[in-house]
Formats: structure tokens, C-alpha cells, sequence
């Protein structure tokens, strides 16, 4: 073994000793270190310094109860999270999510990845993440209000305009920010610049719904342009029905491409004639319904009960827009026989370490999560800047400036990849050209 995977292999020892229970932490932590090898080959000042284990160990943990009362009158307790991970290049910044499967875990996976993601969107922005095991399915307005307000009442000690700012993710939308960022003012006074996703009367920023899955769209695009193809006429797959879903739909048809499929936990819907993202839309944003509404709305669809990745049905490209681990080696497989070129990430870690190496022993395109979906939080960030600034940009702006993020990260992964002799490797190039941005500025801070 050479001196940098003995380091790689010994921190990762470390860290699955000190936690061995946090099975989608050690998780993507394994993923990032397999992809490390030839960094630290080439830079041993990085093992010197230790600059994995402190990576890899949050800055700030803090866990914290969450009592709400329900409609019937009922305490009720959830438990809610902020881990803040990594502050070397800007303050924490990553969403928050409700959603019954969270925990320290799940937090820390989507913390870990939030670091490099963000350093990759190219603006000044840490690392961190949040939520809690709330799930807002079934609940009342008052409900999701009633605990929003609780939540925000812990949360608010720890967050502020130039050290934390949180965003949505599963579960946490314009209704929910709106009751968090209420809160906050109540008690903190009113500073815009505390949470990301703001309704557009109050501090949001134009196109913030649509940037993670606008992103999506250009990166995907970016990366089939990079390999002579494009959505063109090519039949797509998407996953989840949510917030990245749902842009991911409309701008992947804006491009040509046909999007046959979307889901929900309960099942999906397959339309020959092209998903409508007006239907969706209005039945996920407006009515909050179940995605087997859209086949009993739709004469052409058709629902069916399970996970969309088993279905064995023709096309070209896939965008998991879900959940973590939604696609596990069997599933990737599936996916491939149905004719699959390309993979794109919408969510986080949507592919499990055995579909991924699928996808690679297949010669199918795979672009990563950190670099797919940056999207979100590069229009976040520049929704802080507009609040700074006292200034609303036009939605053109703001997507034109979504566009050449999306294709500056696809180059950065090329040319990260090329510089390691990983060439083609979308992975190891975000995750190398993340890594060295963050691992430089903890080496020019000292021991922090
Ligand atoms: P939403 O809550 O808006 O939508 C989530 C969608 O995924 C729903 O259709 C939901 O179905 C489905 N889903 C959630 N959990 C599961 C599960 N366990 N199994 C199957 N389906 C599931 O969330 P978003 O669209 O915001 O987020 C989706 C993914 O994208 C997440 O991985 C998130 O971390 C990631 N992401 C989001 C960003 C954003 O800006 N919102 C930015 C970057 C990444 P159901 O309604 O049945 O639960």
C-alpha cells in the first residue's frame, strides 16, 4: 500500500470506530475517500497536515428537542438537528429537511456532501445541514406552523446572516420557510439574509424553486454535449415528484427531451405522451395530492405500486430526484438493460456504492449529486447576495447566472478529472475539485 491509501484507509478506520452506528455517513465518507487516492498521492502535505479527520469530524453538532402541540391538543416531541460542518471558505449553508427518517446520520451524510458541493458552485459558502424526524405528511397547516415555530425557536440561538443559513430540502418548502423565517423574526428581528427560499414579498430570490432542477437540466445537458449527445428526442426517466423533480421536468422538456416517468414513495406514473409539468405542478405544489392523481387526471398515464427503478421500460437517460440509496446495484442493473446512456443525480446519494460501480462497469455517463444538483444552493447564495444588495434580480439574471455555474462546475470536474488522470471520471472530478478548494483554505487558516 502507498503512503496515501495506508492514510486513506486509516482515517476511515478512525472514523467508522468513532461511529459505527451512522451507516449513510460512513457511507458517503467511503464513496468520497475512494475517489481521494490520487490526490494524496500527488499532494502529501495533505496527510502532514491530517486534513481527512478533520474533515471528516463537524465543526458543531447540536441536537436539540422540539415539543409542538397537535390539533387534538396533544405535546407532542420530534427531535431536530443543525450539524455545521465546515466553515473554511464561507458561513454553513444546506437545507433542512422533515422527513420521519432522519437522524444524526442521514445529517451528517448530507453535511459531508454539502462542503464540497458548495465549494464547487464557486461562491463563499460553507458546509452544514439540518432537520428533524417530524414528518409533515397528514399534518394541518396549523400543524407544520406550530412546529416550524418550534423548531425555529431552539435553531435561532445558532444561525445568523454571516455564520449559518438554512434552505429547504425534503419536506421544507415556500410554506415551511416562511413559518421558520417568521419565527426568526419574532424573536431575532427581521434580517433577510438568514434563510434561503423566501416567498419573493419577503427577501426571495426569482427562480429559486426552479434552480435545483433548472441545474439539473444544464448540467446533464453540459455532460451529454461533452460526449456527442443531447436530450433531444431522448427518453428520460425521473424519479420523486417534489420540488427537483418538478423543474427537472419542465426544463428537461424545454430541451427536447421527453420525460416518460415520476414518482412518489407509493409509486410512479409512466406517460407516453410526456410527463405535463402543469399537471404535476398542480397536483404536488397546489393541492399537495399523490402522484397516482396525475394517472386518474391523465388518460395517456398509467400508476403503478413500487419503486419506478424496477420497471422495465425503454429509455435513454435517468434523473433520480428522490431520496438517498434509492437505486442499489440490482436497480442500476435494471436501469441499464432498459437502454440507460446517462445518469444524473437530482438528489443526494441516490445511488448506492454497488450502482455505481454498475454504471461504471457499464461505460454509462454518471454525473454526481455534489455536482449535479448544486443548483439550489448556488441560487441560495445568490439570494444572499440580492439581500445584501437590497436588490431583486430578474428571473432571466438569476437563471442565466444558474446556467454558467452549472456548465463552470461540469468544466471543473473535467479538468480536475484530466489533472488527476481520471479523465471521464465526473465523480472523482467534483469530489477532487471540491476537496482541494476546502483543503487549501483549512491550510492557509492553521489548525482549525
Ligand atoms: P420534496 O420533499 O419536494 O420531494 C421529495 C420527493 O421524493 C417526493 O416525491 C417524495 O415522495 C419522494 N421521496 C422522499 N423520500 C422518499 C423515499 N424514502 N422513497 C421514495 N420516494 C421518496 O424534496 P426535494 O425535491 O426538495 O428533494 C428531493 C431530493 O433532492 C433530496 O435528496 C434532496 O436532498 C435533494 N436536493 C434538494 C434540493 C432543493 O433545492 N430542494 C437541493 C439539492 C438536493 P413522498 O411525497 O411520497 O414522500
Amino acid at each position: 500500500m502507498s503512503k496515501a491509501t495506508d492514510y486513506l484507509q486509516h482515517v476511515y478506520t478512525v472514523i467508522e470506530q468513532r461511529d459505527p452506528h451512522q451507516a449513510e455517513f460512513l457511507e458517503a465518507v467511503h464513496d468520497f475517500f475512494q475517489t481521494m487516492t490520487p490526490v494524496f498521492e500527488q499532494h502529501p502535505e495533505y496527510i502532514d497536515a491530517n486534513i481527512l479527520e478533520r474533515l471528516t469530524e463537524p465543526e458543531r453538532v447540536i441536537q436539540f428537542r422540539v415539543p409542538w402541540l397537535d390539533d387534538a391538543g396533544h405535546a407532542r416531541v420530534n427531535r431536530g438537528f443543525r450539524v455545521q460542518f465546515n466553515s473554511a471558505i464561507g458561513p454553513y449553508k444546506g437545507g433542512l429537511r422533515l422527513h420521519p427518517s432522519v437522524n444524526l446520520s442521514i445529517v451528517k451524510f448530507l453535511g459531508f456532501e454539502q462542503i464540497f458541493k458548495n465549494a464547487l458552485t464557486g461562491l463563499p459558502i460553507g458546509g452544514g445541514k439540518g432537520g428533524s424526524d417530524f414528518d409533515p405528511k397528514g399534518k394541518s397547516d396549523n400543524e407544520i406552523m406550530r412546529f416550524c415555530q418550534s423548531f425555529m425557536t431552539e435553531l435561532s440561538k445558532y444561525i445568523g446572516l454571516d455564520t449559518d443559513v438554512p434552505a429547504g430540502d425534503i419536506g421544507v418548502g415556500g410554506r415551511e420557510i416562511g413559518y421558520l423565517y417568521g419565527q426568526y423574526k419574532r424573536l431575532r428581528g427581521a434580517d433577510r439574509g438568514v434563510l434561503t427560499g423566501k416567498g419573493l414579498s419577503y427577501g426571495g430570490s426569482l427562480a429559486r424553486p426552479e434552480a435545483t432542477g433548472y441545474g439539473l437540466a444544464y448540467y446533464t445537458d453540459e455532460m451529454l454535449k461533452a460526449n456527442d449527445l443531447s436530450f433531444k428526442g431522448q427518453r428520460v426517466a425521473i424519479s420523486g415528484a417534489g420540488n427537483v423533480a418538478i423543474y427537472a421536468i419542465q426544463k428537461v422538456t424545454e430541451l427536447g427531451g421527453k420525460v416518460i416517468t415520476c414518482s412518489d414513495s407509493n409509486g410512479y406514473v409512466i406517460d407516453e405522451n410526456g410527463i405535463d409539468f402543469e399537471t404535476v405542478k398542480q397536483i404536488k405544489e397546489v393541492e399537495r395530492g399523490r402522484i397516482k392523481d396525475y394517472a386518474d387526471r391523465v388518460a395517456s398515464a398509467t400508476y403503478h405500486e413500487g419503486s419506478v427503478w424496477t420497471a422495465q421500460l425503454a429509455y435513454d437517460i435517468a434523473l433520480p430526484c428522490a431520496t438517498q440509496n434509492e437505486i442499489d446495484g440490482a436497480k442500476a442493473k435494471t436501469l441499464i438493460a432498459n437502454g440507460t446512456k446517462a445518469v444524473a443525480e437530482g438528489a443526494n446519494m441516490p445511488s448506492n456504492p454497488e450502482a455505481i460501480a454498475a454504471y461504471q462497469a457499464a461505460g454509462v455517463l454518471y454525473g454526481p449529486a455534489k455536482a449535479a444538483n448544486a443548483g439550489g444552493v448556488a441560487v441560495s447564495a445568490l439570494e444572499m447576495s440580492q439581500n445584501s444588495m437590497r436588490l431583486s434580480w430578474s428571473f432571466e439574471e438569476v437563471d442565466n447566472h444558474l446556467k454558467t455555474i452549472m456548465q463552470t462546475i461540469f468544466a471543473q470536474s473535467v479538468a480536475a478529472a484530466d489533472e488527476y488522470q481520471v479523465s471521464g471520471d465526473y465523480l472523482s472530478g467534483a469530489n477532487i475539485a471540491g476537496f482541494t478548494k476546502v483543503a487549501d483554505a483549512m491550510m492557509a487558516q492553521g489548525l482549525v
